[in-house]
């Protein structure tokens, strides 16, 4: 039985598709059997595994519409043992649509467990709120990681979603856990890192993971030629974060 893990966290632009891309590409290369499922509607897991709209032949909201079975949907990467189902949201009209299919949580979490088979683990790109695709993505996963930017660090959004976390279990969900919290982006010499480190070590250490993803160029460059950071350049510092990052998540488990 594979296991499966939400990225997810209230707030934009912390990182949470950067590290599913990277988490998965690095556990394929590791040779377990991997599936990113993109949640947010903003389909930016696709443009970072290149996959342009032409590439794409059905989308999750196919599935959550009812007009396509999963397995239709299941995309093959250039990566070996890495597959993709993306997001493709055509239109505003197509998305308030899809906002009311995704109050069906069951619904679509049934339909995900069907491939936990077939896969050693499925990660779970969620869009930065807690509503809608993020609730569904919990009430689905196994455990969900959280990263966290120091620099606009958000004690405040991470509380949230670990309130959340206690509504979804009580409601949906009671096998949900934290797999780990982790920093990215993280600059080390900077002073208002060190004061979001020892925050974070005071009030969660439990759940801090040891490593931390750096600001590195080499993530954001390779995001644009849409190949994952740990295939484009493999040394880089922000690389190896990911690929102990992965090691660091399978060990847990
Ligand atoms: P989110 O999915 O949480 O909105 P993204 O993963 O899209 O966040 O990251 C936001 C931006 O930051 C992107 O342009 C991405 O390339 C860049 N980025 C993410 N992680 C790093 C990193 N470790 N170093 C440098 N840039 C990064
Ligand atoms: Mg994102």
């Amino acid at each position: 039985m594979g296991k499966i893990i939400a990225v997810a966290v209230p707030k934009g632009g912390v990182g949470k598709t950067t590290s599913v891309i990277n988490i998965a590409a690095s556990l394929a290369v590791a040779e377990k059997k991997t599936l990113i499922i993109d949640f947010d509607a903003s389909g930016a897991c696709s443009i970072a595994l290149g996959f342009s709209p032409e590439k794409i032949s059905g989308d999750i909201f196919d599935v959550f519409s009812y007009s396509k079975s999963i397995d239709k949907v299941i995309h093959k990467t250039d990566i070996p043992f890495l597959d993709f189902i993306p997001a493709l949201v055509p239109s505003y009209q197509s998305e308030q649509r899809l906002e009311k299919l995704s109050s069906n949580i069951m619904f679509i979490a049934n339909v995900i467990r069907t491939l936990a088979d077939t896969y050693d683990y499925i990660i779970i790109d969620c869009p930065p709120y807690l509503k809608g695709m993020t609730t569904n993505a919990l009430a689905v996963s196994d455990s969900l990681l959280i990263p966290i930017r120091a620099e606009n660090f958000s004690l405040d959004a991470l509380r949230k979603i670990l309130r959340h976390v206690e509504y979804i279990k009580q409601t949906y969900n009671h096998r949900l856990k934290i797999e780990g919290i982790f920093f990215t982006m993280f600059e080390a010499h900077t002073k208002v890192s060190i004061m979001a480190m020892q925050d974070l070590q005071e009030n969660f250490n439990g759940h801090l993971l040891k490593t931390v993803i750096p600001k590195n160029v080499t993530i954001s460059e390779s995001a644009f030629k849409g190949i994952p950071a740990v295939l484009y350049r493999a040394l880089s510092k922000g690389s190896q974060a990911y690929l102990n990052l992965a090691t660091e998540i399978m060990s847990k488990n």
